[in-house]
Formats: C-alpha cells, sequence, structure tokens
C-alpha cells in the first residue's frame, strides 16, 4: 500500500512542483501574485505555461482545458489538445503563456440574463494563479475566471475573488489602526461539509424522476426512515466504504484535503468534510469533489445524489460553510483567545460580523435560495428561512455584558470527567452546539448552514466576505481619527453590538415560537426562492455590491433574472416529469392492476355467487376512487403548465406562479399517487420503492 503522503497532490502543479520546475525568479513572481494579488508579467506566463505543458505531457496529458464556474451552477469546460502543426505531416506539443491565461469559450450558450443580448456573445476565461492546476483524465485543468467582452463579470468565481480582495484591504486598515503593522493581508478561510445520497445504479435507471429531476417525484414513505437514529454515524457498508476509500485517494491525489467521512442521519445519506483552506480554493475544491463523487460512485455501480432533497420524508442533504478570516501572520481574527473581554480586536471583528449579518440578513437568505433548497429550510431539518446567529453561552454573556456595561465572568472550559478511570478526562469546548441555528460561532468560526448540498459556496462567500468588507470600512472610518482609540473602540462596540442584537438567537430556531417572536424582532422570512429573490436587487443591496466593486447593477440585474428564470425552468420540467410519470406509468399500473381485480371478482362470481369478493372490491373500490382524483389532477397539473406561457415576460411573476400554482398541485398530485402506491400489489407498481432504495445499497 501507498502512503498518502506520497501520493498527495500527485496531480497538482502545487507549489513544490512550480519550485523545482520553475527558474527561480519565475517562481519568485508567480508567488508574488498568488499571495499579494501583484499583475502577472506575459513574460512569466510564458515560462509557467511551458513547465506546466511539460509536467502535464509526463502525466499523460494530451489536451487542456480553462475551467470554470459559469451560472449555470454547474463547473464548465472546453478541451484543446497542446499539438501544433510542423513541419510535414508532423505535430509538436505547444502551450503558451497567452494561452495559459486567455481562453475564449463561445459565451454565447452560457446564461447571461439579457446582458449578452446588448453587447457580443464573446466571453473570455482568465487564469486564476491562486488556485493551482490539476490533471483529470488526460488533461490539464486550469481554474480560470469568466467574463464578457465588454467585462461584465458572467460566473461565480470573479466576484468571490474581488469581494476577498476588498475584504483584505478593508481588515488590513482596521488592523494596522490598531497597532498590528505587520499584517498586509488577510484571507477568508472555508471548509464546506459536504451531504450526499448514495443509491444503486440500477433502481435510478428505473426512476426517470431521479434521472431527470434528481429527486423523487413520487414515493410512499418505506415503513422505516430514520426515526431510529441508527444511520447517524452508524457502522459503513462494505460497498460505501470501498466508494469512499476510492473517493479519498482521488480526492488526495487532486490536493483535496479530504478529512471527515461518516454516514449521515438519513439512510443512504453520507458527509465528507475537507480540512479547511482559502475561500477560492475551498471553492475550486468543493466543485471538485462534487464531480469526482458521481464519477467514483459511478464506478461502483451507484449514483451519488447532490439534489438538496431527493427523497419526501427523510432528511435532504446540505452543506455547512464554516468560514473565518485570518491574516498573513497566521492570527485567526475570530479565535476569542483566553480573555474575550479584554479582546478588542476579536470583539470589533465580532461586531462587524454581527452587524453585517443583521442588515444583510436577505442577502444571506438569497445567496441559500434554489429550488432544491426550498425543500429543506424551514422544514425542522435545516435552519428555518429566518436568518439568525448563535453566539453560544460565553459569548452571549459577553455580548450581553458588554451592551450593559456589566462585569463579565467567563465560564472557562470546564474539564470533562467520564467517571472512567481507564479514560482520559479532557477540556470542554467552551460552548455547545447549536444544529438549529443557521449562523452559529463554533469557537473560532462561524458556521453558515442554510447551504444546500449542489450550492456552489461562491455566492454565500463573496456575499458574506463583501458584506463584512462593508462594516469594516464604515469602522475604519468612525475610528480613525479617534483621539482615545480605546474608549473610542469600546464605544463603538457597544453601539454596534446594541443596535444589532436582535439578530443574536441562541434558542431553538425549529420552534414555532420563534417563527413570531422573529416577526416581532422585524427579521425577514423569506419562504421561496421568488421570495427571497425579490429583495436581492434592493436598493441597499445594489449599493453594497457596487460601492465595494464586487458586480454592477447591471450585472445583479442579470442574476436575479438568470435566478428566477432558472428556477421556473426547473419546476417547468418536474412538473413536466410527474405528468409523464402519472400518465404514461402510474394511471396505466392502476389501470391494470384494478382490471386484474374486476376479473377476479367476475371469475369468483362465476365460480360461486356464495364465494367472498369482499378482499378484491374493498382494494379495487378504494384504488377507483384515487384513480379518478389522480387522472383529474393530472389533467389540471398539464393545463396549468400550459398557462405558464401567460407570465414569460416577468421572470418574477413566472418563477411565483410556479410556486404558488404548479408547485401547489405537484404536491397535491403526489399525494394521491403515493396514496395509490401504498394499495397497488408491488408486481404492478412502475418504479422500485422508497424501501428498495434507500435500504438497497
Ligand atoms: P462539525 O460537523 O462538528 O461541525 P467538522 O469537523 O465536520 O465539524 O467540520 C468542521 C469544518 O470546519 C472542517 O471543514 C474544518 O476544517 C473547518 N474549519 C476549522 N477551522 C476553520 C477556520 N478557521 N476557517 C474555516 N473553516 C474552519
Ligand atoms: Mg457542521
Amino acid at each position: 500500500m501507498k502512503k498518502v503522503s506520497d501520493y498527495f497532490g500527485a496531480n497538482v502543479f502545487n507549489d513544490a512542483k512550480m519550485q523545482e520546475r520553475l527558474p527561480k525568479p519565475v517562481y519568485k513572481a508567480l508567488r508574488k501574485t498568488i499571495e499579494n494579488g501583484d499583475a502577472l508579467d506575459i513574460s512569466i506566463a510564458n515560462v509557467v505555461a511551458h513547465a506546466m505543458k511539460d509536467w502535464a505531457i509526463e502525466m499523460g496529458c494530451t489536451h487542456y482545458t480553462h475551467w470554470f464556474q459559469p451560472m449555470t451552477g454547474v463547473t464548465a469546460e472546453k478541451h484543446d489538445s497542446f499539438i501544433s502543426p510542423k513541419g510535414e505531416g508532423e505535430v509538436i506539443m505547444e502551450f503558451s503563456g497567452k494561452e495559459l491565461i486567455k481562453g475564449e469559450p463561445d459565451a454565447s450558450s452560457f446564461p447571461s440574463g439579457g446582458i449578452r443580448a446588448t453587447f457580443e456573445a464573446r466571453g473570455y476565461t482568465t487564469w486564476d494563479p491562486t488556485s493551482p492546476a490539476f490533471v483529470r483524465d488526460e488533461t490539464l485543468y486550469i481554474p480560470t475566471a469568466f467574463c464578457s467582452y465588454t467585462g461584465e463579470v458572467l460566473d461565480k468565481k470573479t466576484p468571490l475573488l474581488r469581494s476577498m480582495e476588498k475584504l483584505s484591504s478593508e481588515a488590513v486598515k482596521v488592523l494596522n489602526l490598531l497597532g498590528k503593522t505587520d499584517v498586509h493581508r488577510v484571507t477568508t478561510t472555508v471548509g464546506p461539509e459536504q451531504e450526499y445520497f448514495l443509491i444503486d445504479k440500477e433502481m435510478y435507471d428505473k426512476r426517470p424522476d431521479l434521472i431527470y429531476t434528481g429527486r423523487t417525484l413520487f414515493g410512499a414513505m418505506a415503513p422505516k426512515g430514520q426515526e431510529l437514529a441508527d444511520h447517524y454515524f452508524g457502522s459503513i457498508k462494505t460497498r460505501v466504504s470501498e466508494f469512499m476509500h476510492d473517493l479519498d485517494a482521488e480526492l488526495w491525489k487532486l490536493g483535496v484535503l479530504a478529512k471527515t467521512k461518516h454516514n449521515e442521519v438519513a439512510p443512504s445519506q453520507h458527509e465528507l468534510a475537507p480540512v479547511f483552506s482559502t475561500s477560492n480554493i475551498a471553492t475550486d475544491h468543493n466543485e471538485l469533489t462534487m464531480e469526482v463523487m458521481k464519477k467514483i460512485a459511478e464506478k461502483h455501480g451507484l449514483v451519488c445524489l447532490l439534489h438538496e432533497k431527493p427523497f419526501a420524508g427523510v432528511n435532504g442533504s446540505g452543506k455547512h460553510n464554516n468560514w473565518s478570516i485570518s491574516t498573513n501572520t497566521g492570527e485567526n481574527l475570530l479565535k476569542p483567545g483566553k480573555n474575550p473581554e479584554d479582546n478588542l480586536q476579536f470583539q470589533l471583528f465580532l461586531a462587524a460580523v454581527v452587524k453585517a449579518v443583521d442588515e444583510y440578513q436577505d442577502l444571506l437568505r438569497i445567496t441559500v435560495a434554489s429550488a432544491g433548497n426550498d425543500h429543506r429550510l424551514g422544514a425542522n431539518e435545516a435552519p428555518p428561512a429566518i436568518i439568525s446567529m448563535y453566539l453560544g453561552d460565553d459569548l452571549g454573556a459577553l455580548v450581553e455584558s458588554i451592551i450593559e456595561g456589566k462585569d463579565y465572568k467567563s465560564h472557562k472550559a470546564a474539564r470533562m470527567e467520564t467517571g472512567v478511570e481507564a479514560l482520559p478526562d479532557f477540556k470542554k469546548d467552551n460552548s455547545d452546539r447549536n444544529r438549529t441555528s443557521p449562523f452559529a460561532f463554533t469557537g473560532n468560526k462561524f458556521e453558515f448552514r442554510a447551504l444546500g448540498s449542489s450550492l456552489n459556496i461562491a455566492c454565500p462567500n463573496y456575499m458574506l466576505n463583501t458584506m463584512v468588507a462593508e462594516e469594516l470600512k464604515g469602522f475604519y472610518a468612525e475610528l480613525k481619527d479617534a483621539e482615545d482609540l480605546d474608549s473610542a473602540l469600546k464605544a463603538l462596540i457597544k453601539k454596534v453590538l446594541t443596535e444589532h442584537k436582535r439578530i443574536i438567537f441562541n434558542g431553538d430556531n425549529y420552534s414555532d415560537e420563534w417563527v413570531v417572536e422573529a416577526e416581532k424582532r422585524g427579521l425577514c422570512n423569506y419562504k421561496s426562492l421568488p421570495d427571497a429573490m425579490e429583495h436581492y436587487i434592493d436598493k441597499k443591496n445594489v449599493d453594497l455590491f457596487e460601492k465595494n466593486g464586487i458586480v454592477t447593477e447591471a450585472e445583479m440585474r442579470a442574476r436575479y433574472e438568470i435566478e428566477l428564470e432558472q428556477y421556473a425552468k426547473l419546476l417547468n420540467i418536474e412538473a413536466l416529469t410527474m405528468l409523464q410519470m402519472a400518465k404514461k406509468d402510474i394511471a396505466p399500473a392502476v389501470m391494470t392492476f384494478a382490471k386484474e381485480l374486476s376479473e377476479a371478482v367476475a371469475v369468483k362470481k362465476s365460480v360461486s355467487s356464495s364465494l367472498s369478493t369482499y378482499a378484491e372490491e374493498q382494494v379495487l373500490e378504494s384504488l377507483s376512487d384515487k384513480l379518478e382524483e389522480f387522472v383529474k389532477k393530472t389533467s389540471e397539473l398539464d393545463k396549468a403548465v400550459k398557462m405558464s406561457g401567460d407570465y414569460t415576460d416577468d421572470n418574477l411573476a413566472l418563477a411565483k406562479y410556479y410556486r404558488n400554482t404548479v408547485f401547489e398541485l405537484m404536491q397535491e398530485l403526489r399525494a394521491l399517487g403515493d396514496s395509490m402506491e401504498s394499495e397497488t400489489y408491488s408486481e404492478y407498481w412502475p418504479y422500485p420503492s422508497y424501501g428498495e432504495i434507500l435500504f438497497g445499497v
């Protein structure tokens, strides 16, 4: 067996390889770009491209691709070979600095939200040297950002990179003011925990709903779900364990720091968490992780489902975005330290996050909105659609003492005594977990827990970075001319925490009382994507992104249109899939079964009028009634889908129509279908059941 340390990063053009293969001055110049964001010279790019190509060819590559993250929500790639004709019928392998720096995929088929109707169809991808290139499937992958000919941002990566720069410059100013003059760069770090389902490929292939939409649109609950809590952290089945083993190995080769794996709450549900890294690398690695999961699953005759709610009645899948800020000097700015009551720097950054989350709670809700995630938020398995923050007992008490000007008594971390001589005692964490909170402080970072499992984490992170940068900018302006910095700091922290304490909630976010209480506090509660998205282009939000140079109003409007349109399209596909299943499979199956039953009745009666036909008739009667309702509901849904044509010139109205009319009918149709499933003999039912799928691996 090979040691992990021998092959970790084997497929990555990482720092060690750069150092080994690049001339010293080139390596140094590239490091400056990576660490400080300095501009890169074409002559440097030429040398880097050459070294990268040689390495890639040694790794068996024939092609390279600019890898980018357009607004479709999945990554995109266009492969070019390295070949270049030379002489008579011969080729050499070439790759220039220009090809490394710039790519030109035909942008016209990527969603642009109308931006490109008025501009050219041309789009460019630009090398992101801060995220290392890697090799997959005989191809050199180069992480890039994607923009239009006229410079409009068309991807998720560019705003993220800009927001990281912005947060860095604002935080550095504040830190320098506080006397930390050796800090010249601040980075945001992210560790995304990824949930997913693994199911058998043969069952998947029999379900059009899974194939077309990634979730089951019909399906009666199995007798057993997750109620025994026996899957969570349970022992991992052999087939799954083999999958996880291969997945880890593949991710490690790609330099992804895959760390933790375990079974999740629902049957067939699992989780993978990496060690955190800088936001942009974490984003690339999370995208890569999701892709590799799907590929490796295939090899094991499995399918990896990343949909937020593949199965009704058991938990869906999310993603936890663990987020923090640290300096080039290695300090985590969200670490309270031993005496948080005296740590004004920590308090100031905490205040910035509290203020940001309160003022831009709508944006945080918007950024996790998706057709899939709407099934989870507020459903007692994921945080509610109301954004609030959990600080825990210790920090909660500190904040209270600051607001009330009282002395703070730290509940110094207690020791955990196991009561068993042989077991070591250990220091307890300062705060317990609150798994119901959307945005929880967990010791030295915040865990944003409302993300859906398939979401590209670039979006929540660029929003988070930008809003915190904005608050730090305000703080700096307020503090920079202070005569007595210490008292100005204390006054500012007190003011901010007092004004924004409504966002802090340490209780049970799943309770009905919280919904009422949150409304009293004036917090927003947007239940679905259309409800939330409507506020994306509120002036306050447009100002935030425009002022900080992250995205322009035109780009935001484009994103707004794309999100709403995408939502309507997804619901449309779901509705059409349901209609197909209902008309072609479910109704005919029940009709066939009903016919068999009535024939059985007739046969019995022909044998002897005294034979009881009670059993058949009971089932037949119940099913016939339901079938009639089912067929009626099917045509209602059919009509409703056709009516969507009335809204085509207004994406918000269209999305709302799908949510309020089409989706509601889908739910009703499903209920009827599921109820028929539970009465129809298995051999007649056209699809594998929930029991077979969820317990089939
Ligand atoms: P849990 O499931 O209990 O919340 P995990 O250990 O599964 O915890 O995940 C915690 C995640 O937080 C890991 O990905 C970890 O690397 C990440 N993390 C830890 N410290 C930081 C930090 N300073 N910045 C960002 N992420 C962090
Ligand atoms: Mg977690």
